[in-house]
């Protein structure tokens, strides 16, 4: 027997863990339940987090969540429940299986069988969002590398685990060369060490359009974590529906399994829901527990189901769907179906090749390098003046320091010196200033004097060099 902890979520969530907890108590599942309380109604009490301080212990002891999807309250400064409970239970690897159920559930890509390893703390969702001018915001996007090797690793010991043949990663490294560099970097080094498994890294427009014309040509697929996002919801959807995916999120410690969608208030309280991809999240979670074969049951009953045609509004169609039913009707099917196995379909291969070894990842912390100052870039709000203009000023505040000024670039692309009259500039500026090693603490001294010249210096960013290669990008057009 197992104990899990299992929060009933927000808006179609209730429904679908009902559903879903139904099947697999009929199906013998062995497991106690501790149940939770998460999100709206935790939010509209007064916490922002979502999530209550005695919420966190059952957590920690069960190391195991069954989670139904919440709705994140827009504005207010709530934060997203979901990416905080994945970093803090350092959750890092967000595991999406997505294949078509060809011929019962519409989809033009019959023979798409994939996984998604997407990485699930870094990059944009670190949430470090700044209003720096009067127009411009800033979202930082964070790379680490022990947070990239970590999912590169365990997408490649995944695949090597699980018999697959090929891991894919895109980039966009043609443009942010350091962060997207780094992975793309990583990617390769750690792909070097799996030589029996085929590699192929694409620039992500175009590895999207092909994922999105030829998906079987893809089989594991691993991503930062905003790509990850994106693509794993454009991969279930042209499988044939969004409600049929259900997804894993390991950490060393701790896992927790969902759908892939989210709360769906357009029709939440109405019994139309899909519970398909909770119960496909509680599948992967019953494997995870290694009770192999009440998960084979229920998959395959699930199976048997979609093959009767008993489906719900979301995968209907005139030419296969044989009873429209809600989500109360459709565990039902599933239930009844318990002990049967389907025709047309593979059967569940849940379990096949017996218990699959937990993959656990060490990652190799890099030496620290030698880091030399050469410089620092002050981003500046001023609003109505010129390149010219702001560069006389710059040079004043610098007279007598150590420091020099570079170029001076507004939303990354250069504008002083010789910059284009037809380069539309805002009221935000990044001022490059070099300087040698021995200026590194005398940044606090030329912000004085940017002050001095009424300069709103609104941050600043250190230039370094790590073992001699720069650590910053040129400007556009520098
Ligand atoms: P959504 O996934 O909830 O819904 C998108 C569309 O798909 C809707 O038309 C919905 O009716 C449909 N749909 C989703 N699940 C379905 C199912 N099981 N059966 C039938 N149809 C289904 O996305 P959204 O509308 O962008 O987001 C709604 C809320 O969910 C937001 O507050 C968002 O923050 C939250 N969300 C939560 C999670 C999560 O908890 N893991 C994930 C994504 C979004």
């Amino acid at each position: 027997m197992s104990k899990i902890t299992v929060a009933y979520g927000d808006g179609i969530g209730p429904e679908i863990m009902e559903a879903t907890l139904s099947i697999l108590k009929s199906a013998g599942a062995e497991l106690e339940y501790d149940v939770i309380e998460i999100g709206e109604k935790v939010y509209k009490a007064g916490n922002t987090t979502g999530i209550a301080p005695e919420a966190w212990d059952s957590l920690r002891t069960n190391k195991v969540f069954l989670k139904a999807p919440i709705t994140t309250p827009q504005g207010g400064g709530y934060k997203s429940l979901n990416v905080t409970v994945r970093k803090t239970l350092g959750l890092y690897a967000n595991i999406r299986p997505v294949r078509s159920y060809h011929p019962v559930v519409p989809t033009k890509h019959p023979a798409m069988d994939m996984f998604i390893v997407r990485e699930n703390e870094e990059d944009l969702y670190a949430g470090i969002e700044h209003r720096q001018t009067d127009e411009v915001y800033q979202c930082l996007k964070l790379i680490s590398r022990p947070g990239s090797e970590r999912i590169i690793r365990y997408a490649f010991e995944f695949a090597k685990v699980n018999g697959r043949k090929k891991v894919t990663c895109f980039t966009k490294d043609n443009i942010m060369k350091m962060t997207d560099g780094l992975f793309h970097k990583i990617y390769d080094e750690v792909g070097a060490e799996y030589p029996d498994i085929e590699k192929e890294h694409q620039i992500i427009d175009i590895g999207t359009a092909r994922l999105a014309d030829t998906p079987e040509n893809f089989d594991v697929l691993v991503l930062q974590n905003l790509y990850g996002d994106i693509l794993s919801d454009v991969a279930a959807q042209i499988a044939g529906s969004v409600g049929l995916c259900g997804s894993s999120n390991f950490g060393d410690q701790c896992a927790m399994f969902e759908a892939i969608h989210g709360s769906a208030p357009d029709i939440a309280g109405k019994d139309l829901a899909n519970p398909s991809g909770l119960l496909q999240g509680a599948l992967l979670m019953l494997t995870h527990l290694g009770q192999f074969d009440v998960a084979r049951k229920i998959d395959n009953a699930w199976l048997k189901t979609l093959e009767d045609g008993i489906h719900t509004g979301d995968i209907s169609s005139d030419k296969h769907t044989k009873q429209k039913v809600g989500t109360k009707d459709f565990a039902k099917a599933v239930v009844d179906n318990i002990g049967n196995e389907p025709t047309q379909f593979k059967k569940s291969q849940i379990g096949a090749g017996g218990a699959k070894a937990e993959i656990k990842i060490k990652v190799n912390r890099p030496k620290p390098a030698k880091k030399e100052f050469e410089g620092v870039d002050v981003f500046v709000h001023k609003a109505e003046c010129s390149a010219g203009d702001l560069a006389a000023q710059l040079n004043k505040a610098s007279e007598g320091t150590e420091f020099e000024l570079e170029m001076i670039t507004n939303r990354g692309v250069k504008v002083w010196p010789d910059g284009f009259e037809e380069t539309f500039c805002t009221d935000h500026w990044r001022c490059r200033f070099k300087a040698g090693n021995k200026a590194r603490h005398s940044v606090g001294q030329l912000l004085l004097n940017l002050g001095a010249e009424s300069v709103d210096a609104i941050k600043t960013e250190g230039l370094y060099s790590f073992d001699g290669e720069r650590g910053y990008s040129l400007g556009q057009g520098q």
